[in-house]
């Protein structure tokens, strides 16, 4: 009988322990804070791998002749991305030595690695260019079969509302922070992926979007106080310039 109530005793605690998902890391615009790494290079993301982090996030843009590159800022060197063809940007290095990086060669090597691709596509003024890059994303990723390995994320709705038109089944989250989970899951949208000042100011869209069925992230956290807050509110996902700190905690 004793044995009985000990082994159902343990069930119990190991099926509690299985809903509470653990916290999981993602490596903001790659492991960069490390020796011989920049942020959105190919380094970062090798070194994010070797971390053993649950993603590695990254940002898209398009140049004037719609080559898909990867980098944060709107301008790369001086040169505005978005009306810069191509040609001009590939000369010029990142400040590791690295070559920009194309969507391509950055898929390529995400292919081989260990690690969730969290892809970032940019906003654009035009809401056509932002059709047409998240469509030839889309193709991209599927045709490098790639759909399980990368997470989208944008800022724009517009670009969500895209991704769920064409591939639905992948998760994407919508970063901009206005809207409460219900209605992103009205739209086909699965995950929020909020700045951290959004859930401190609305915790219970944590509890909400779980019930949902959706994946909750949360940006870019940088203070130990406040990873530890994160992680006591049960999201899934912390994403950070110090990836090992959260690790540290996590264990
Ligand atoms: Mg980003």
């Amino acid at each position: 009988m004793m044995k009985r109530i000990i082994l159902c005793a343990v069930a119990l605690v190991c099926c509690i322990i299985g809903l509470q998902a653990q916290t999981q890391i993602i490596a903001h615009r790659g492991f960069w804070k490390t020796e011989g790494s920049v942020q959105n290079s190919i380094t970062a993301l090798e070194k994010a791998t070797q971390g053993k982090f649950y993603g590695s996030e990254f940002d898209v843009q398009v140049t004037l002749d719609g080559k898909l590159i990867v980098n944060h800022d709107s301008k790369f060197q001086g040169f505005v991305i978005a009306e810069t063809p191509f040609s001009k940007l590939k000369k010029i290095r990142l400040n590791n030595g690295e070559k920009l990086p194309t969507l391509k060669k950055y898929l390529k090597e995400g292919k081989k690695q260990d690690i969730q691709l969290i892809l970032e596509i940019k906003s654009h003024k035009d809401k056509k260019v932002e059709d047409k890059v998240a469509s030839d994303v889309v193709k991209m990723v599927k045709k490098m079969g790639l759909e399980n390995q990368v997470e989208y994320i944008a800022f724009s709705l517009n670009i969500c509302e895209q991704l769920v038109k064409l591939t639905p089944e992948s998760k994407i989250a919508y970063l901009n922070g206005d809207l409460a989970p219900a209605e992103l899951k009205k739209k086909g949208i699965n995950g929020i992926d909020y700045n951290q000042k959004v859930l401190f100011n609305h915790p219970e869209w944590v509890e909400e979007a779980h019930k949902l069925g959706m994946k909750v992230n949360v940006w870019t956290v940088n203070k130990v106080e406040d990873m530890q807050k994160f992680i006591d509110m049960g999201v899934d996902y912390i994403t950070t310039d110090h990836p090992l700190e959260v690790q540290k905690l996590l264990e």
